[in-house]
């Protein structure tokens, strides 16, 4: 099996280690390719206006100067040569990315990029809050929870986001199967101020986001100590509302 492994931290994040060390348990034919600097909250972006380059650091290892969507685009076209990779790991992300993360999470969209391309793709997020447990839950459990995902024959353009507990390893409870729930929106805080030229600026921060346990969702099995594991899809359209706007203009 040969798997790509991406992240939205960077090259040099730690998550992106721990990822590499459990992808090679489970293949001896892993390849890197991830942005040269952090892209978080760059969501499915792709660079248009500029070139990007990439940068060999030792052997099938690769870093991107562009957004995580930018370096598996890249990676699928020219570090696969033989044919796509089988499997795309995305992570494993310095902090969460529950509800309504996915669609600002860097991490998240990379597994979209390469699910577009037809590869099983998952996307992994160790939770952090303040306790200091770090990447604890997902080292001792990201090896079975891949295990079981990695052959599965997943519907095409969707892909699986897993989120680790912010517990150390021996504390969480299980892994479950939620779906996506939703914060509710005030997005975060916002640091305003002035720079060092007189000009004001805002900061966007990411704390004070509100958000309802509803039953079943990502957030909730996160909350309760769980790994949560979610599969999600390309396809946005609302289903249910077909037919309401088809109403407004038959
Ligand atoms: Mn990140």
């Amino acid at each position: 099996m040969r798997i790509l492994l991406t992240n939205d931290d960077g090259i040099h994040a730690p998550g992106l280690a721990l990822l590499e060390r459990i992808a090679r348990a489970l293949s001896d034919d892993v390849t890197v390719c991830a942005p040269a600097e952090e892209q978080s909250g760059a969501g499915h972006s792709l660079t248009l206006h500029m070139p990007v380059r990439l940068h060999s650091f030792g052997e099938k290892r690769y870093a991107v100067t562009g957004t995580p969507g930018d370096a598996v685009n890249l990676a699928l076209r020219k570090l696969f040569p033989e044919g796509p990779p089988d499997l795309v790991l995305s992570g494993i992300n310095n902090g969460e990315n529950l509800a309504d993360d996915v669609t600002y999470s860097g991490t998240i969209s990379a597994a979209m990029e390469s699910a577009l391309a037809g590869i099983p793709s998952i996307a992994l997020s160790q939770a952090l809050r303040d306790r200091g447990h770090g990447f604890s839950a997902a080292e001792g459990w990201a090896e079975q929870v891949l295990r079981p995902l990695i052959d599965l024959a997943m519907p095409k353009r969707t892909l699986i986001n897993v989120n680790f507990p912010a517990l150390p390893a021996a504390d969480v409870r299980g892994i479950r199967v939620a779906r996506q729930g939703f914060h509710d929106y005030a997005r975060g805080s916002v640091v305003e101020s002035v720079d060092p030229r007189g000009r004001p600026y805002f900061w966007f921060g990411l704390d004070d986001i509100e958000h309802t346990l509803d039953h079943g969702t990502d957030l909730e099995a996160v909350s309760d100590g769980y790994v949560s594991v979610t599969p999600l899809q390309l396809d946005l359209t609302h289903h249910a509302s077909i037919g309401l706007l088809a109403d407004r203009f038959g």
